[in-house]
């Protein structure tokens, strides 16, 4: 017998937790050979997600719950439910069924022919905007340009993981988290399965675009380097070009004399080179931001209160 635990971030999911344990429950229960846990991590929710937890935790003796001091963030509390998994395999899903629990007997599969992890992938991006989805396409191909972690695109958070897997990924214990490309960095073999995007029928997206924009600028500066490189390139390649320039305005200078006329040439250089340093700066910005949020080293979630018999408290988190 296996132990499988289903760890589900929750942010103001009342409409659909319910829902959200019948549907699964259903699915796993006839699994043979499987033990099933689910750690429903409250990430700080206003709504009355937390009472439902205690409800459905009272209600069947597989269930718990973990609950925010405040609203941390998926990554926080998909790390939280990590960190408190003991299971042989762990599951992560959504709360909202946009993860299908019928995909999790067929990505069981995966798991017993030998895969570490099994991972869903979205075949169509059915009901999301244009503008979103365009985004989404700009920031793959930028972000697999720039690192060596190759993030498929269209990946979800919806996968199954070996314990040994769960526990690389929980030695990766940065602050800012961006969980598609640490599933990635970690390696070990993913077997993949599509599945058909099912929309949200209960409850709200989470995702502000404004929050999207944010993850995806911290997913690029968290695994790549190269905006780095891209500046000191950039740098090398003006200073090549006016050391030329300069020459030539040299030898102009010495044998016509001096002309004065240059007004153009000396505004253009100004404003591209002072949008360049701006430029450069806001990039070196970003990863400062970065080594300023690690070097604080604040733990990532903090837990108010929770139904689990032990609260292991490392550092990245505690109770
Ligand atoms: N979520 C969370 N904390 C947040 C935002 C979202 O725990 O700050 C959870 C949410 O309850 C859901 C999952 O993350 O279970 C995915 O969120 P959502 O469905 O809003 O995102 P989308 O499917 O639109 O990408
Ligand atoms: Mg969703």
């Amino acid at each position: 017998m296996k132990t499988v635990d289903i760890i589900v971030p929750c942010y103001n999911e009342e409409e659909v937790l319910e829902t959200f344990y019948e549907t699964t429950e259903s699915v796993v229960s006839s699994m043979e050979g499987y033990q099933f846990t689910y750690i429903l991590v409250d990430d700080g929710s206003r709504d009355s997600t937390l009472s439902r937890m205690k409800g459905l935790a009272a209600a069947h003796k597989n269930v718990r719950w973990l609950s925010f001091s405040r609203n941390f963030g998926k990554e926080a509390a998909m790390y939280a439910g990590l960190s408190h998994s003991s299971g042989d395999l762990v599951i992560v899903m959504d709360a909202d069924l946009q993860h299908p629990p019928a995909m999790i007997p067929v990505m069981m599969k995966g798991i017993e022919e030998g895969y570490d992890c099994a991972a869903a992938r979205r075949t169509t991006r059915a009901g999301e905007s244009r503008l979103r989805s365009a985004f989404s396409n700009l920031f793959y191909r930028v972000s697999n340009r720039m690192t060596n972690v190759k993030m498929p695109q269209d990946a979800v958070d919806f996968r199954i993981m070996t314990r040994q897997m769960v526990d690389s990924i929980l030695k990766l214990s940065e602050v800012e988290r961006f969980s598609k490309g640490i599933f990635a960095w970690v390696g070990y073999d993913t077997k993949w399965y599509p599945y058909e995007n099912v929309e949200r029928t209960l409850g709200s997206t989470k995702w502000s675009f404004r929050s999207l924009l944010k993850y995806a600028v911290s997913g690029i500066t968290s695994f790549s380097i190269t905006p780095l490189r891209i500046v000191s390139g950039l740098g090398f390649l003006i200073s090549s070009v006016a050391f030329i320039y300069i020459i030539v305005t040299l030898i102009q200078t010495l044998i016509f004399g001096i002309a004065v006329p240059g007004y153009v040439t000396t505004l253009c250089a100004v404003l591209f080179l002072g949008g360049i340093i701006e430029l450069s700066v806001g990039i070196l910005g970003e990863y400062i931001a970065h080594i300023y949020m690690e070097a604080k080293d604040r733990p990532i979630y903090i837990i108010k209160q929770s139904n689990l018999d032990s609260h292991t408290s490392d550092k990245k988190g505690d109770k």
